[in-house]
């Protein structure tokens, strides 16, 4: 997980004892929002820092990383819970540098009596006053609002609220009463979401004609597209509506939205994909939605367009809003780039869009954040860390996406996605996309998603490695790179590879070797910058080097329009991800090969691999049979000693079509 995102942890607040209560103003934080800093939306068009939108009025927006507040000025003294403190300074003093950026105010922490801690405020009388009020918004704590007629009582006597929440147990000993307080809390936060404007989510007219097909029709279309299948996740309960008829044109989903149809225009599409032919009537009913679909089949567009849609279709104004209405996770900042990428191809009224990643520009993330967004692109850690820093507010998100689910589970991303979402509004509209249907994302979706309607388009993306001539090539561990070195000497200058490793220092070698014997590479893996690993897909891009060396983290989703070629030096660790690796080629109408380097440690994946050639009408070799049939006898072997051995192999456990 390291590979991929700065990791983010709250800084610990000081350990001293608990302040006596004090009361701090509420409000929900969300700095400058006024009307005039949300009056300057409209589409920007720099995407160098990886978002949309600045504000070139403000002189702090030069660049100037180095920008500092004033020490001289006017001076006031707040203290705040000692508790607090460790909020208020952040991680690395990450927090304290966001409240003076945003502020213009120095703030110096002073002594402690204990309960409390002084800070003194420098700068100017508005500076001040701007940064008392983030600190107080940052260190309130949210206090639901009493109701008059249940703690009477506790009113009466001058108890505190939260006394009412012992209990004393049959022997006699005061306890806390969780029954009575889960109560409480759900009905707390019930009045939080009631107090909250409605979702509108319905915005689909179906069209005579789509509505008009009998379902021999739909299943028949369903089948020539790609096998698409589509069924309620969990129980078809009564009452839920049936799953709407597939749009077989782009006019019969978005007739009622010409300025969205435009857009597609521009983009010179033909027809909608599979996946977007069943999502769209589905998304636009404002149903929940789980794509088992990978990139290249659509899927951006799939959920994107209705998120355009709902945005604008709310009841509060865009400007009014308390934050940003859609939220698109995905895995790592590649991915989140390339959303990105995708969303500014799309104008509509103004919509604005941000990228929130680890090794981004995190300032400058959550000065954009700060004008008013729409959309958030964000991978998990850094989504995490704004929200917890209080930036975001998650209960605004009305729209949710969690783009390659299986792909951040298998990244470790569970907690920070729990994390972020704890306090999502139930009645939000939620999309999850997945190449694979593992219980991990399954219990995602039980948590996240109501009655959600599932569009599995094809069990693999097998169509993609349709076009690829895959090759096997064994080799003995210690001979794979004189392989690859006759296999790059034999290139044509036209070609264009990706090497694929399964370890970054085994990139970062493989590249140095290369270089060093003057062949011209670039590398993409964990360890390198951001701007780096930018830079090594620019280059890759326009040509300047035509030899790319990465790890999984560029298997999905990267779109290196004519790469010819796929090596896998290291055979990957799960089938799915050599299906990924494979379909980085041969796109767009074009043919591709794959050659993969096959070690006799790589055994347990024989079978799969079987099963993918031969779907493809591939060739496969008589040695990979050979070692498949010895892989399962193998595990035949031990289950019969009992020896435990569940014959997984090195890197096996994980089967193709597992759903
Ligand atoms: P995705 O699966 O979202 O990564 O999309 C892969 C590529 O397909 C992107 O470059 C899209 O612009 C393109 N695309 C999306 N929808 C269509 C369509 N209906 N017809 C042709 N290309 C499309």
């Amino acid at each position: 997980m390291a590979d991929f995102e700065d990791e983010w942890q709250e800084s610990e607040p000081l350990a001293v004892a608990a302040p006596p209560p004090r009361t701090h103003h509420a409000r929900v934080f969300r700095p400058n929002t006024g009307p005039s800093a949300r009056g300057s939306r409209g589409r920007g068009s720099g995407t160098d820092f990886g978002w949309r939108e600045r504000d070139s009025r403000d002189n702090r927006n030069t660049g100037n990383r180095n920008w500092r507040p004033v020490e001289e000025g006017n001076r006031k003294v707040m203290t705040i819970p000692s508790t607090k403190v460790g909020r208020v300074i952040g991680k690395g003093g990450s927090k304290i540098r966001d409240l003076e950026y945003e502020s213009e105010a120095k703030i110096q922490i002073g002594d402690s009596s204990g309960y409390e801690t002084e800070l003194t405020l420098v700068g100017s009388e508005s500076a001040i006053a701007k940064v008392e009020e983030l600190i107080n918004s940052l260190i309130e704590d949210y206090k639901p609002p009493q109701q008059e007629s249940s703690s009477n009582s506790n009113k009466a006597s001058g108890n505190s609220v939260t006394t009412s929440f012992y209990k004393t147990n049959e022997f006699g000993v005061q306890v806390i009463d969780w029954e009575k307080l889960n109560k409480q809390y759900d009905e707390q936060q019930k009045m939080r979401y009631d107090s909250l404007p409605p979702i509108v989510k319905d915005f689909y007219k179906e069209d005579p004609q789509v509505a008009a097909m009998s379902p021999g029709d739909v299943s028949r279309w369903r089948k020539a597209n790609n096998d698409i299948q589509v069924k309620r996740t969990f129980d078809d309960k009564p009452g839920l509506r049936p799953i709407p008829n597939p749009v077989i044109t782009f006019e019969q989903a978005f007739q009622h939205y010409p300025e969205i149809l435009d857009e597609i225009y521009k983009q010179g599409f033909t027809q909608p994909s599979p996946i977007q032919s069943q999502a769209w009537p589905i998304l636009l009913r404002g149903e929940d939605m789980i794509g088992i679909a990978q990139t290249g089949t659509g899927k951006t567009l799939a959920f994107l367009l209705p998120a355009l849609i709902h945005i604008e279709g709310q009841t509060v104004p865009r400007d009014q809003r308390e934050g940003p209405t859609v939220l698109i996770l995905a895995p790592t900042r590649e991915l989140a780039l390339q959303i990105d990428k995708e969303v500014s191809k799309y104008s509509y009224r103004g919509i604005t869009s941000v990228c929130l990643y680890g090794g981004g520009d995190r300032k400058e993330q959550i000065k954009v954040v700060s004008k008013g967004v729409d959309i958030v692109i964000a991978t998990p850690g850094r989504l995490n860390d704004l929200i917890m820093a209080r930036h975001l507010n998650i209960i605004n998100f009305s729209y949710i996406v969690l783009d390659e689910a299986d792909r951040m589970l298998d990244m470790g991303f569970e907690p920070q996605i729990r994390k972020s979402l704890f306090d999502v509004r139930p009645d939000k509209q939620t999309v999850m996309t997945s190449a694979t249907w593992p219980n991990g994302v399954r219990r995602l979706a039980e948590s996240y998603m109501k009655d959600p309607i599932q569009v599995n388009v094809g069990s693999l993306d097998l169509a993609a490695v349709h076009t690829v001539t895959q090759k096997i090539q064994f080799v003995e561990e210690d001979d794979k790179e004189a392989v690859l070195l006759e296999f790059i000497q034999n290139m044509e200058p036209t070609d264009k590879i990706i090497i694929f490793c399964g370890k970054k220092a085994t990139a970062t070698h493989i590249t140095t070797d290369l270089a060093c014997k003057g062949i011209e590479c670039q590398s993409l893996h964990g360890d390198r910058e951001q701007s780096d690993r930018e830079a090594a897909l620019a280059d890759m891009v326009d040509g300047t080097v035509n030899i790319l060396v990465a790890t999984d983290v560029a298997s999905r989703g990267i779109d290196i329009k004519d790469l010819t070629h796929v090596v896998n030096f290291d055979f990957p660790r799960h089938i799915e991800e050599y299906v990924h690796r494979v379909g980085r080629t041969g796109r767009a109408g074009k043919t591709g090969i794959a050659l993969s380097f096959v070690t006799r440690k790589d055994w347990a994946h024989a079978k799969d691999l079987i099963k993918i050639l031969e779907e493809a009408n591939q060739e496969v070799p008589g040695e990979l049979e050979q070692m498949a049939e010895r892989f399962e006898a193998m595990k035949l072997r031990k289950e019969k000693e009992g020896g435990g051995g569940r014959g997984r192999g090195r890197g096996g456990g994980r089967g193709y079509n597992r759903y």
